[in-house]
C-alpha cells in the first residue's frame, strides 16, 4: 500500500479523537536560523481535520489494527475495516514535508494497539525522538499514550512531547467493562497520578530556572458521551476528580455518533451535540467560576437542562442569592451571575472604585443588558423581585424558535 493511501486511511481513522487542543503548550522558536517547526517565529497555516475540531495538526493514527474490542470504535478488533499502518519513519517525513508545506504547525499521533501496548507505544516514542532530535522539529507533539504501557515508555513520550493524553472514554466501570472490557479506569488513573507526579517535577524545575528542560506540560483526556447510561453529574463528578487529583488540563466531551457496522449493543442515534456542548459549560464552570459539580448537577437533576446553559440553570435553582448589589458584591458573587465573565468580573471590580455603576456603563462593558438585568442592581435600575421569582423570567432566555427542515 503507498504512503498516500495510509494517509487516507490513518488520517480519517484519527478524526475520532478530540484531544488535541494545543493550549498553554511551551512555545519554542527557531528565529536563530536553527532547528524547523517553530509556529511562533513565522506564518502559521492552518489544515483542518475532517471532523473540524483540530487545526493546524497534522492528526494521525500510526496504525488502525488493534487487539482491543471497544464497542464505540471503528477500529476494534472486530470491525471490518481496511487496515493500514505507518512505519514511525513514514511519519515522520510526512510531519515534515507538511510542515515545510506550512499546513501544518504540529503533530498530533494515537495508534490502535498492535502486538501489545508496550510495542505500540516504542513505536510512537520512535515517531516523537526521531523528529525531535534527529530533525530538531520544534513544533508542537501531542502523544496518545497507553495506560497498559510501561511507566518507562510514558515518561519517554512525556520528555519529547508537549503534550500527552490518555483517553478515559468512559466515566465508570460498569460502562467500560461492558463497551471497552480490556480497560481499566483503575489503571488509567494510576498511569494519570504517575504522569501527573512528572509533570509537577518538571514544573518545578523550569520555576527553578531549568530552562533547557523538555518536558510535556499537560496531559488530557477525552470521555465519549452518550455511547453508555451515564449521568452529565457522571461525566462531571469524574472531571472534578481529574482536575482536583491528576491536574489535568482537559476533559474533551466528545458526543457518540454511530460508527459503520456498528455494534448492537451501542445506541442507534447519535447523541445531541448539544450535551456535549452543555457539559463543555460546566466543565468550564468548574475550573474558572469557582463552581462545585454538586452545584452543577444536584441529586435530583443529574442531567444538565438543554434549553438553557448551566449558569443560568443554577441561578435559577438559586433565586433568592439575587439580585445583587453591583456596590458590594464580592468577585465570586459576581462570577456566578448569568452574563458575566471573569474579564467583565474584573473591569466592574475596577470600575466601581471610581463610581457608582450605571446600566449605561454595563453597556460600554459590552455586558449583556438583557441577560443581567433581573441579576443586578445598579444606581439606576433595581429588578423586579416578582420577575426573578416568576417563571416568565425564563422565556426572557428561551432559544428562539427556528424553522424546522421539511425534509430530514
Ligand atoms: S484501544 Fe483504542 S483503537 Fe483499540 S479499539 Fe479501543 S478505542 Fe479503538
Amino acid at each position: 500500500m503507498n504512503l498516500h493511501d495510509k494517509l487516507a486511511i490513518l488520517a480519517d481513522a484519527a478524526k475520532y479523537d478530540a484531544s488535541c487542543a494545543s493550549s498553554g503548550a511551551q512555545r519554542r522558536d527557531s528565529k536563530n536560523g536553527t532547528g524547523v517547526g517553530s509556529a511562533g517565529g513565522m506564518g502559521i497555516c492552518h489544515s483542518y481535520a475532517p471532523d473540524g475540531r483540530c487545526i493546524s495538526l497534522l492528526k494521525l493514527l500510526l496504525t488502525n489494527r488493534c487487539i482491543y474490542d471497544c464497542h464505540y470504535c471503528i477500529n476494534r478488533r472486530s470491525s471490518n475495516v481496511r487496515r493500514a499502518a505507518f512505519t514511525p519513519d513514514e511519519v515522520v517525513r510526512l510531519t515534515l514535508d507538511f510542515y515545510k508545506r506550512n499546513y501544518i504547525e504540529g503533530l498530533f499521533l494515537s495508534s490502535g494497539i498492535t502486538r501489545s501496548a508496550d510495542h505500540t507505544m516504542e513505536q510512537l516514542v520512535e515517531v516523537a525522538r526521531t523528529l525531535r532530535e534527529t530533525h530538531d522539529f520544534r513544533g508542537y507533539i501531542h502523544l496518545k499514550t497507553i495506560p497498559e504501557a510501561s511507566p518507562e515508555l510514558i515518561e519517554k513520550a512525556a520528555k519529547y512531547a508537549d503534550r500527552i493524553s490518555l483517553n478515559l472514554e468512559l466515566p465508570v466501570q460498569t460502562s467500560l467493562d461492558r463497551l471497552a472490557p480490556e480497560k481499566n479506569l483503575a489503571r488509567t488513573k494510576q498511569a494519570m497520578g504517575r504522569i501527573r507526579l512528572k509533570l509537577d517535577d518538571a514544573a518545578e524545575r523550569r520555576k527553578q530556572g531549568d530552562r533547557k528542560l523538555r518536558h510535556a506540560t499537560g496531559q488530557s483526556t477525552q470521555v465519549i458521551v452518550g455511547a453508555d447510561a451515564s449521568t452529565d453529574a457522571d461525566f462531571l463528578t469524574r472531571s472534578e476528580e481529574l482536575y482536583q487529583s491528576y491536574r489535568l488540563r482537559r476533559v474533551y466531551y466528545s458526543a457518540f455518533s454511530p460508527i459503520p457496522e456498528p455494534s448492537a449493543i451501542l445506541p442507534a442515534k447519535p447523541a445531541p451535540l448539544l450535551r456535549e456542548h452543555r457539559l463543555y459549560q460546566a466543565d468550564w464552570l468548574m475550573r474558572f467560576y469557582g463552581f462545585q459539580r454538586s452545584e452543577i448537577t444536584p441529586l435530583d437533576q443529574p442531567n444538565l437542562a438543554l434549553h438553557i446553559d448551566p449558569k443560568l440553570a443554577w441561578a435559577l435553582r438559586n433565586r433568592a442569592l439575587f439580585p445583587l448589589d453591583l456596590r458590594t458584591a464580592t468577585r465570586e458573587q459576581l462570577l456566578r451571575v448569568p452574563g458575566l465573565g471573569p474579564r467583565n468580573v474584573e473591569r466592574i471590580l475596577d470600575l466601581r472604585r471610581h463610581t457608582f455603576i450605571r446600566l449605561d456603563d454595563l453597556r460600554r462593558l459590552r455586558v449583556p443588558l438583557g441577560k443581567v438585568r433581573p441579576f443586578l442592581a445598579t444606581a439606576d435600575h433595581r429588578p423586579s423581585l416578582t420577575e426573578l421569582e416568576s417563571d416568565r423570567i425564563l422565556a426572557r432566555f428561551a432559544p428562539k424558535p427556528e424553522q424546522l427542515e421539511l425534509f430530514c
